[in-house]
């Protein structure tokens, strides 16, 4: 499965490179195309491949096409990731947060993540380019909150919004 962090990091490159621009609806119906089809670890290679050979913009198909011929030649992923227990992240891996953000002298509001420091259910998901936190180390910083899994769901929705969305701190 395709997580939605991999998804957006990656997708996002690929509509800068084509200079494309999605409404946000077009966005989450992208990844619900791809949700479940293409595997987490073939998402940035096959995006590599199409920012470098791709004349057009892509169709989902096209994505599908490619990520199904990564699996061919990595067969040893199709197997179950295996993911250790980890109360921190829900074994997700990651811990989604809603952090302020100052933003030309007002105070805005928005979801990003963290890779958990307490387990490595993120390898060959996330890089290591995202910052590592323990739970705790989250919970102490000022004004960020810990989205529930009841918030990430909702975040699924209203993350790939416009930044009118946004909501400025009274
Ligand atoms: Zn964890």
């Amino acid at each position: 499965m395709l997580d939605f962090e991999t998804f957006q990091i990656h997708f996002t490159r690929l509509m800068k490179w084509f200079n494309k621009k999605e409404t946000s609806v077009n966005v989450d119906m992208w990844y619900s195309r791809l949700r479940d089809r293409v595997p987490n670890e073939s998402f940035e290679p096959v995006i590599n491949a199409l920012i470098d050979s791709a004349k057009y913009f892509p169709t989902p198909q096209d994505i599908l096409n490619l990520a199904q011929d990564w699996l061919l030649s990595h067969p040893e992923k199709q197997a179950y990731h295996h993911e250790t227990h980890c109360p921190e992240c829900r074994s997700t891996g990651v811990i989604k947060v809603r952090a302020p953000e100052r933003r030309a002298s007002q105070l805005f509001h928005r979801n990003t993540f963290y890779r958990c420091k307490h387990c490595k259910n993120w390898e060959g998901r996330l890089g290591t380019w995202i910052p590592a936190k323990f739970r705790w180390e989250l919970e102490k910083m000022r004004g960020l909150e810990i989205l529930t899994e009841r918030q990430e769901q909702k975040e699924i929705e209203t993350v790939a919004g416009d930044p009118k969305d946004l909501l400025p701190e009274f």
